[in-house]
């Protein structure tokens, strides 16, 4: 974190000094919220969970060597009282922007799906010195830790955004106003909260919203939704996507037997090939936002292209691939799931398996957060999978599971509806031979990654 003395922290936050010797102490470290991670120069955040307190730490935090914690009481440890910390927090990301970070440039990312593999694009091909969202700390709690990594040398600060209720992209734009706003796509994920698609671009498009005159908003040409969003900023904007009409876009798209991606990458100034290292054609519009971005950047289309290549996936559980020693690969996404992405990773295991020597095994929990419509979107990717013609479909956990087994025979279809993860375990330890690919995916509360790592052990 760039340097700064409790009493200037104090201030801006709007609280008070507890149990400080010095007031002139200096933060230097990111912010921290687990204890065990503090070290000389942190700043301890202590929040309030469900389970636990974050003062009862505090203590700890300080003998491990950090500076002080923000607290909401004295705790008998050097420390900022403020009413609320996560509000004071926020104003502490917000004034570091303002401040000290007034020449980083804010690039921020949301959407319903793809943030954090954009975010990983991103992070890679923007030249200098660049700091990134921590996996998809990307809320209220995240984006101000986020921003205490960052220090004066940084250029960039690439921020992941997300939103479960119109109105938290704003708050978080009033955090960090973005330079460059980056939406991926609108689709109907936690359509169980916002109730429709309408709502959802709603408040993605907050970020496009927040953009200062002459910011620029990169949207996704093939996304209908996404694209209404140019009515709604002051900023310029550039689209990508395979559409023609897209500023950054990508022709002659080839899916390899990995999985992944080359292109031809296309911009108003020249053109230049890409492969990808990202496994899904997903990451076609994922990588050209990244382009875009590299673009405003002052990068030229080989330069980017270049760097697209060569980027590595940072982000573990999302199409992360692995061969056994045995020759059976296989393909954890178990990260989170929802119809959208349900399909694409389906289409992605489809695709990878030419061969005859090939099988395609997927393993497929619940989506969660689907609301009314559970029944029906498991049904459908039940029949989505089945029409897939894919070797193998398991079908793992309770009553979600039974309903994408009825979608697969109402397909006519076959698919096994198992219990649990050990029950699966057992059969898939029993089936594989070299050469299958075994797609692990479901809500992040399905915890199917376990499952995933489990089968890349010896039994
Ligand atoms: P979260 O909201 O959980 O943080 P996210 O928006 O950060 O998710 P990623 O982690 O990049 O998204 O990808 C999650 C899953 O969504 C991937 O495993 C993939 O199946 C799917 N996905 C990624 N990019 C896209 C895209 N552009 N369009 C549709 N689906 C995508
Ligand atoms: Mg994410």
């Amino acid at each position: 974190m760039h340097a700064m003395s409790l009493t200037a922290i104090a201030e801006v936050v709007g609280g008070r000094l507890a149990d400080v010797h010095d007031p002139e102490a200096q933060v230097t470290q990111p912010a921290v919220f687990d204890s065990r991670e503090a070290v000389q120069g942190s700043l301890f955040i202590a929040l309030q969970g469900q389970h636990t307190d974050g003062h009862t730490y505090a203590q700890a935090a300080v003998d491990q060597g950090a500076t002080a914690a923000l607290v909401t009481r004295p705790v008998g440890v050097p420390a900022i009282v403020v009413d609320d910390v996560l509000a004071a927090f926020g104003r502490l990301g917000r004034s570091l922007l303002n401040n000290a970070l007034d020449r980083t440039q804010v690039v921020a990312i949301t959407g319903s799906a793809g943030k954090t593999s954009t975010k990983d694009f991103i992070a890679q091909v923007l030249p200098g010195n660049v700091v990134a969202t921590p996996q998809s700390y990307n809320n209220e709690i995240g984006l101000p830790l986020t921003i205490t990594m960052a220090d004066v040398t940084t250029h960039f600060l690439v921020l992941e955004m997300g939103a479960r209720h119109i109105g938290d992209i704003r708050d978080l734009t009033r955090i960090a106003q973005p330079d460059i706003s980056v939406v991926t796509n609108v689709g109907t994920a936690h359509v169980g909260e916002f109730g429709s698609r309408e709502n959802i671009a709603t408040a993605k498009g907050e970020i496009v919203e927040a953009l200062p005159q002459g910011g620029l908003a990169v949207l996704n040409a093939d996304d209908d939704f996404v694209q209404e969003m140019q009515n709604r900023t002051n900023g310029r904007v550039v689209t990508y996507g395979l559409s023609e009409a897209a500023t950054v876009r990508a022709v002659d798209v080839a899916i390899d037997e990995q999985g992944r991606a080359s292109y031809l990458l296309v911009t108003p100034e020249g053109f230049a090939d890409v492969q990808l290292q990202f496994v899904g054609d997903v990451q076609v519009h994922n990588s050209l936002a990244a382009a875009a971005v590299g673009r405003e950047a002052g990068l030229s289309v080989e330069e980017t292209a270049a760097r697209l290549s060569k980027a590595q996936p940072r982000s573990r559980w999302r199409m992360e691939t692995h061969v056994r020693a045995d020759g059976v690969t296989i393909v954890n996404d178990a990260y989170n799931a929802n119809p959208n992405s349900m399909r694409h990773s389906l289409d992605a295991l489809a695709s990878m398996t030419g061969g005859r020597e090939q099988r395609s095994v997927a393993v497929l929990g619940r989506m969660n957060e689907l609301g009314e419509s559970s029944r029906i979107a498991h049904e459908e990717i039940g029949r989505y999978a089945a029409a897939l013609d894919l070797d193998q479909i398991i079908l793992v956990g309770g009553e979600e599971a039974g309903w994408m087994q009825g979608g697969v025979n109402q397909a006519g279809g076959k698919a096994v509806h198992l219990p649990d993860q050990d029950t699966a375990l057992h059969m898939l330890h029993t089936i594989l031979r070299p050469g299958d690919v075994v797609l692990v995916k479901g809500s992040r509360g399905v915890q199917l990654q376990e499952l995933a790592d489990r089968l890349l052990q010896p039994d």
